[in-house]
């Protein structure tokens, strides 16, 4: 019995579903389609397009891109048969169903129209009942044919044929209107790697929820066209999307929709009961700028979504002509990135930690830089994520681990033996297995006391397997070193996840300070971080700190260590010392 119901339940939902369906009526009657019009809006439909003059179907046709289409056969200057046969010739609107309505009882002339590749047909006068159920026949077929045609069947989003489909018919669109279009292209960042860690099933479930996320992102309002119909998410296979902005008012609102894309996902996936956090990079490229076909805006949507992967992930980036060199030179910076080590091109800048109610130096962060043989100095920002790409980042972290603990033993040497040194961990480092050796021997190597040392870690750590990571973490807190949270605020931030992570310090990022002296709400999350993280027993420290302002407002809010060009930029080694002595 509930079985029959549910069933029943379906069809009417996909009966509702094509109440969206876009209906073309072409007849030399006006009167005729007004009636046809008002009854089938009682039946729900929404969606109408009448043209009387025969003239101007086709070309009706090929921009509106009807569902379905009530056609007429006797009409002058251009009959309906001669509308069928182009049709039927046309490569986009092959399939395009057609209900053909004749007053003819004649059956040559529907055999004729028939032999044409008629769909169905209707007599005239129009018989209400028999309009609808055929109508919504006609519509049944097409939606399934299409289902089967242009969509994924894992996500249920339009696929790469169809896609492609839409973006040659929104250029063309967005050409007539003089309005720009976009097309995105939207990668998963490491799905690979998840979807190794999580099995296959997992990775189904997180691609289906990934595009639930995506669609829901792009579907709100700042794109409202007539084109909307259009607008929409496809899935181009493996871990890649697409969108389809059909008609913007300029191309920047391409820019909000794709952060709006990278929101969505920043808060974790729940998959087979386990939190997974995913990012993705976006390419956006739009017409008629970058490209006047699909061919050339996908493929430079595409450039700029590697550009964005290059870069770090979990951005967008825009197509521009000079893409394309910026890739080849980051990929040779990446063969470069390979020999540094080896050739002694990397070191190590510190930056002096202050306390904030002694003014005391208590520590200070290494921070790594690439002294490129001819480029000169490279920040970490630009070959980190390079480093950690290519698993570079496992030999470079080990190495700069034990530099930063050996240069903490010379300043000890030097009489400045109360210091904490603290060091990045890149979260591909905490996924290698390997970490925990890495720690101990550089420990062991350079018999630094554990507890002078401090990891900084992101919040982006739990991404991936969020229980393996905190095992290592916990692991690695036994050798007796401390963790410190790096760039808090940034990511997903939950006191929950806080209280599992065995940390000893929050680092408050340099975004909150910057404005902390204009903006009460600013103001208000650095005060509330500290009380939280003081009621968690935890330690923060500010970065970014560049004049006194803040400082006073640091002192009075309670923050315990100060870190930032205010005190001191990041020094090389001989510099320091000469900081501390004064
Ligand atoms: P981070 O760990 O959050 O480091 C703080 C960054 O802010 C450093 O940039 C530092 O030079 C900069 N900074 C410090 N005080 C101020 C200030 O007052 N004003 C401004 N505008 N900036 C300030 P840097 O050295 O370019 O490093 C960038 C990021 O690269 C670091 O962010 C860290 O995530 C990563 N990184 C640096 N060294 C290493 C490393 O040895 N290993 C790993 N895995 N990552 C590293
Ligand atoms: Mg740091
Ligand atoms: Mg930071």
């Amino acid at each position: 019995m509930t079985q029959t119901i549910t069933e029943d339940r379906g069809l009417d939902d996909e009966f509702d579903q094509q109440k969206d369906a876009v209906i073309m009526m072409v007849d030399d009657e006006p009167i005729l389609m007004e009636i046809i019009q008002t009854f089938l809006e009682e039946e729900g439909y929404q969606h109408f397009i009448t043209i009387d003059d025969s003239t101007k179907a086709l070309a009706t046709i090929d921009q509106e891109r009807p569902d379905v289409l009530l056609l007429d056969l006797m009409m002058p200057e251009v009959d309906g048969f001669t509308i069928l046969e182009s049709i039927r010739r046309d490569a986009w609107n092959k399939y395009l169903p057609v209900i053909v309505l004749t007053s003819s009882t004649d059956s040559e002339t529907k055999l004729r129209a028939l032999e044409m590749g008629a769909t169905d047909f209707l007599a005239k006068p129009v018989d209400s009942s028999e309009l609808a159920l055929r109508l919504r026949n006609t519509l049944m077929v097409k939606a399934y044919q299409d289902q089967l045609t242009y969509y994924d069947t894992l996500t249920n989003l339009p696929n790469r044929k169809l896609f492609l489909d839409r973006v040659d018919w929104a250029i063309q669109r967005s050409h007539r209107a003089e309005k720009p279009m976009a097309v995105m292209v939207v990668g998963l960042d490491r799905f690979k790697q998840v979807n190794e860690t999580f099995g296959p099933r997992a990775g189904d479930e997180i691609l289906t929820q990934a595009a639930a996320r995506l669609k829901f992102a792009v579907r709100q309002d700042d794109v409202v066209t007539v084109a909307q119909r259009w607008q929409s998410v496809a899935r181009l296979g493996g871990d890649e999307f697409a969108v389809l902005l059909p008609e913007i008012s300029q191309a920047e609102i391409a820019g909000s929709v794709a952060r709006r894309m990278l929101d969505a996902l920043k808060e974790p996936l729940s998959v087979e009961g386990q939190d997974v956090f995913i990012s993705a990079s976006i390419g956006i490229a739009t017409s008629p700028e970058d490209g006047q076909d699909s061919d050339a805006l996908m493929k430079n949507a595409a450039i700029a979504t590697d550009f964005a992967k290059q870069q770090g992930r979990g951005t967008y980036q825009f197509y521009s002509p000079d893409l394309d060199a910026k890739s080849r030179e980051l990929f040779e910076l990446e063969t470069d990135l390979r020999r540094a080590l080896s050739r002694n091109e990397l070191e190590l800048h510190y930056q002096p930690k202050v306390e904030t109610s002694s003014g005391k130096t208590v520590g200070m962060e290494a921070l790594v830089r690439w002294r490129h043989p001819s480029r000169g100095m490279i920040s970490p920002g630009v070959f980190i994520p390079m480093a950690e790409d290519g698993g570079l980042i496992v030999p470079i972290g080990a190495w700069l681990l034990e530099e930063a603990c050996r240069e903490n033993m010379r300043l000890a040497e030097a009489g400045f033996d109360n210091l904490k040194v603290s060091v990045n961990i890149s979260a591909v480092q905490i996924s290698d297995p390997g970490l925990h050796d890495v720690v101990a021997n550089a420990l062991a190597n350079t018999g630094l006391d554990p507890a002078r040392l401090i990891l900084e870690i992101t919040e982006s750590v739990v991404m991936g397997d969020v229980e393996s990571n905190l095992k290592v973490l916990h692991d690695i807190r036994g050798l007796g070193v401390s963790l410190s949270i790096d760039d808090f605020g940034t990511g997903y931030s939950s006191l929950s996840y806080l209280k599992r992570f065995p940390i000893e310090e929050l680092k408050v990022d340099k975004s909150f300070l910057d404005e902390v002296e204009h903006s009460d709400e600013d103001a208000a999350i650095v005060r509330a971080i500290i009380v939280l993280a003081h009621t968690l027993e935890l330690t923060v420290t500010a970065e970014g700190v560049e004049n006194a302002n803040q400082v006073a407002f640091l002192q009075e809010v309670g923050c315990d260590i100060i870190q930032g060009y205010h005190f001191s930029k990041p020094l090389p080694p001989d510099q320091l010392l000469a900081f501390l002595q004064g």
